[in-house]
């Protein structure tokens, strides 16, 4: 084993020269990252040793002290922390519930408070249940059957839609803006379907906002497991009088410091060029946040490791940041983008992974015509790999905020069948991740930051390094 590495190291060492055609080096870069890749170590400490890691909790900042310490192990030109004030939002006892279809007759259920909802009062609320799919039914509906009551949205996401982001996107709204308007109508609490595509007793957390509503109007809100809405819904239908009962004990606290954890090999020839990797360092606390985010994290820590294995000195300067409180606030992207601006810093190239660790089946680009039709023209590289998606469109939550009219913004586009499986609830955790899976969506992301790297995101310049 041990001398299996060694010597698909030298290999690296020796045979990365100018020489090297593109296929060759992605060759190099996949069989670094499958036989020896770092990222599922990492993962592993990140996952089973620190564990949750919501913003401003100790996990948090234990993550933000390892991941600095491991950059700095990689012999990376700069290792540093960039401070940014974030929320602090704690659950409190967990919480409980259940369905009472008559007087005494109680059934309990899955439910979990959504990411920044107050607390019900101390013993709980209890009131009878409005069914409803969107906003419009609520309109609909009114103040007269909906006040005093639980609003319950229940529209479940879209079952025939190939990408499940898509469906996500089709009911992230009762999640985000569900207490926000059922206040409008005078609800006392909201109750929100899990965005989940199978039908299982896990709750899963997730943002949602007040908007400009006054504390006093604040409603409290949770999520509730699939099954257990389908549950809801059948006694609903059975006895329009069913109760619902819900106690949670959450709380927002003051906003802590924090940090992004950045590192960077410095560019040989545009140094003041920068393209950046990265993935968020903030999970929900419900599982370890194996899969949102600390793959990304792991697998873009692991791009600046594997271009320095496989030999290849980047021209331009390629950072990793790894951003903190994508999930409640995206505090950590913002001030990212503030301090680029503000001392000049031309960000070229941003790739993300905030997708999960599944097996990367290619990259959602936002750029220009031309430099989506450079990219295109590297699609035959990938197919070794399987790689086969390449499509313009989002790219990553806390890349955004870099976008100008010329740069290139990336997502990395792992298969996401499973993914809402475990997305933002308990079983986002480390055995969900697949060893091989992650390496391969390091290896990808990889080899886009050297093609990106050596041929330039402007497609003259493109032209330029040819003829050199
Ligand atoms: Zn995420």
């Amino acid at each position: 084993m041990k001398i299996l590495k060694i010597a698909l190291l030298t290999f690296s060492l020796i045979s990365i020269g100018n020489a090297q055609t593109d296929q060759e080096v992605l060759k190099t870069i996949y069989t670094q990252s499958l036989a020896n890749g770092k990222s599922y170590d990492w993962l592993n400490y990140l996952s089973n040793q620190i564990g949750s890691r919501l913003s401003g909790s100790l996990g948090a900042e234990k993550a933000v002290a390892y991941t600095k310490e491991e950059l700095e192990k990689l012999g990376l030109d700069k290792v540093w922390l960039q401070p940014v004030m974030v929320p602090r939002w704690v659950r409190g006892a967990k919480e409980f519930a259940f369905i009472e279809s008559a007087l005494g007759k109680t059934t309990n259920v899955n439910i979990c408070a959504l990411g920044g909802s107050v607390a019900t009062p101390a013993l709980g609320i209890k009131a009878n249940v409005v069914e409803v799919k969107n906003f419009e039914e609520l309109e609909k509906l009114g103040k007269e059957n909906i006040e005093g009551k639980i609003v319950f949205y229940n529209r479940p996401m879209q079952p025939d839609l190939i990408q499940t982001f898509e469906a996500y996107g089709g009911c992230f709204n009762q999640r985000y803006q569900g207490a926000m308007e059922a206040t409008k109508y005078g609800a006392i609490g909201v109750i929100v379907r899990s965005l989940n595509l199978r039908l299982d007793d896990l709750p899963h957390t997730g943002s949602m906002t007040y908007g400009d509503l006054p504390v006093e109007k604040r409603i409290p809100s949770a999520a509730i497991s699939t099954n257990d809405s389908e549950l809801l819904s059948a006694m609903l239908k059975l006895n329009k009088e069913t109760k619902f009962y819900f106690k949670q004990s959450c709380k927002q606290l003051k906003d802590v410091q924090s940090y992004n954890v950045i590192g960077e090999i410095t560019g040989s020839e545009f140094p003041n060029e920068y393209m950046i990797v990265g993935g968020h360092l903030d999970s929900w606390d419900l599982g370890d946040g194996s899969h949102d985010d600390g793959a990304g994290v792991v697998q873009s820590m692991d791009v600046l490791r594997l271009l320095k294995n496989s030999g290849i000195k980047p021209k331009r300067s390629i950072r990793v940041v790894l951003f903190m409180n994508e999930e409640n606030g995206l505090r950590g992207g913002n001030k990212y983008a503030e301090e680029a601006k503000r001392k000049g810093e031309n960000h070229v190239f941003a790739l993300e992974s905030d997708a999960g660790g599944f097996t990367p089946r290619g990259f959602s680009f936002d750029c220009t015509d031309a430099s989506f039709e450079q990219v295109l023209s590297w699609q035959p590289l990938f197919k070794p790999y399987l790689i086969h998606y390449f499509e313009k469109g989002g790219s990553g939550a806390d890349v955004g905020p870099l976008k100008t009219e010329s740069n290139v913004l990336a997502g990395l586009r792992p298969d996401s069948q499973r993914y809402f499986d475990h997305h933002h609830a308990s079983n986002d955790t480390f055995d969900a991740i697949n060893k091989r899976e992650l390496e391969l969506g390091a290896a990808t992301m990889t080899a886009l930051v050297y093609l990106f790297d050596k041929y330039g995101v402007n497609p003259i310049s493109t032209k330029k390094t040819i003829k050199n």
